[in-house]
């Protein structure tokens, strides 16, 4: 048995409170290591066995978890499994992206429900966007056997952690000055997450990833936009108002392209995907999905060797601002660009290091994000449900 935790006790923690830390406690080992038995939960929270019992029994009782089969150990009677739902519960994830939006299905375990994905385009307009979404999200609730408990939702853009309002989105402005979340609450009923993409991936990598014991880690997204989330001391650094970590609007060519921000020579517009997307697409004079172009790139249809080479080479000045600028024991990258080929990565690596500060190099491991915006937007809702004072 553990001795107390000091939360415990420095706290003049009331009933209600403890039974809530006790809850979350519960919940949170079930989805770092279950599915595990009572006697297991004891053992590795420290809580003691009549709490325990008391905890897990509201929490079937609310249908938050669920018994699977019976373990049985070397020593002592067969215990009965305690897992988080999934056969009776789930929650919905949505991902609003520039082009297109996806929405998917997971257990309270954050597994995502294979088959159950659905896309459509990003409708141009606010209006459609909700309702597209409500009834995407209404036509999974009809069709589920389970009882949808949820849904999160990530976006691109400057999203306020005050009122959740989206303050600007530089690829999606048909969201500037909404509450895009609350919105789709009060149009589903359904309780709503909304995060930020970037954090979205952050958390996704701390949940489910390669980031699970990662106390200090960054994230950047070289997909539609540049992206940057920073995880300092288990937390994501979001500044005054959530709005920290906006590398994609440092100015990086004084006379460059027209960004989506208003500024010009953005590093977003020369770092990404979509600048890949613009470079060849001005080339060849036609325009060319992320989508299309990856998909010819790889193919062999069309070649952009001088094109890559460039977006590498920025892809790498943010590389490295992030690792000077924040010191992370990891810093993972997500984009599309990286599948185009077996060297990429590596290549990508090696220009890091030439314009990195060398002790702060040394501290850092570069690697690919294991996690993607769809788990983000998952395990945005779950972590949301868990912490809810009421439940
Ligand atoms: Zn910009």
């Amino acid at each position: 048995m553990t001795s107390p935790r000091p939360r415990e006790t420095g706290v003049r923690a009331t009933a209600p409170l403890l039974r809530q830390l006790h809850t979350r406690e519960v919940l949170g080992v079930l989805q770092r290591r279950g599915p595990l038995s009572r006697a297991e939960i004891v053992r590795l929270t420290g809580i003691s066995g009549p709490t325990v019992t008391r905890t897990t029994a509201q929490l079937l009782a609310a249908g938050l978890i669920e018994e699977g089969p019976s373990q049985h150990p070397p020593l002592g009677r067969p215990a009965r499994v305690l897992r988080l739902a999934t056969e009776t519960v789930s929650v919905l994830g949505l991902v609003v992206g520039v082009e297109q939006c996806e929405l998917v299905v997971a257990g309270l375990d954050g597994q995502l429900h294979a088959g159950a994905r659905m896309a459509f385009p990003t409708p141009k307009d606010y209006e459609s966007l909700i309702s597209s979404a409500a009834e995407q999200i209404d036509q999974f609730r009809s069709i589920s056997n389970t009882n949808v408990l949820g849904v999160g939702i990530t976006v691109p853009g400057l999203l306020s952690r005050h009122d959740k309002r989206t303050l600007i989105s530089p690829n999606l402005h048909q969201t500037d000055g909404r509450q895009l979340g609350l919105d789709l609450q009060r149009v589903t009923g359904l309780e709503v997450a909304i995060l930020q993409e970037t954090h979205a991936l952050c958390l996704a990598e701390k949940t489910y990833g390669a980031a699970r014991d990662v106390a200090n880690f960054a994230m950047l997204d070289i997909t539609g936009g540049l992206g940057l989330g920073i995880v300092d001391g288990g937390k994501i650094l979001g500044g005054y108002n959530g709005l920290a970590g906006e590398l994609g609007h440092v100015t990086v060519e004084l006379d460059g392209r027209t960004c989506g921000c208003g500024n010009r020579g953005c590093l977003e517009t020369v770092a990404t995907d979509a600048a890949l997307c613009t470079l060849v697409g001005e080339r060849l004079g036609t325009r060319l999905s992320a989508d299309e172009l990856l998909a010819q790139l790889k193919s062999g249809e069309i070649h952009a060797p001088r094109e890559l080479d460039r977006v590498l080479g920025y892809v790498a000045v943010a590389l490295a601002a992030v690792i000077n600028l924040f010191n992370p024991q990891k810093l993972f990258v997500y984009g599309r660009l990286l599948d185009l080929g077996p060297r990429i990565f590596d290549d990508l690596t090696e220009r890091t290091a030439g314009r990195t500060l060398a002790p702060s190099l040394a501290d850092c491991q570069i690697i690919r994000a294991q996690g993607n915006k769809r788990q983000g937007a998952v395990a945005g809702i779950i972590e949301q449900l868990m912490s809810d004072d009421s439940r």
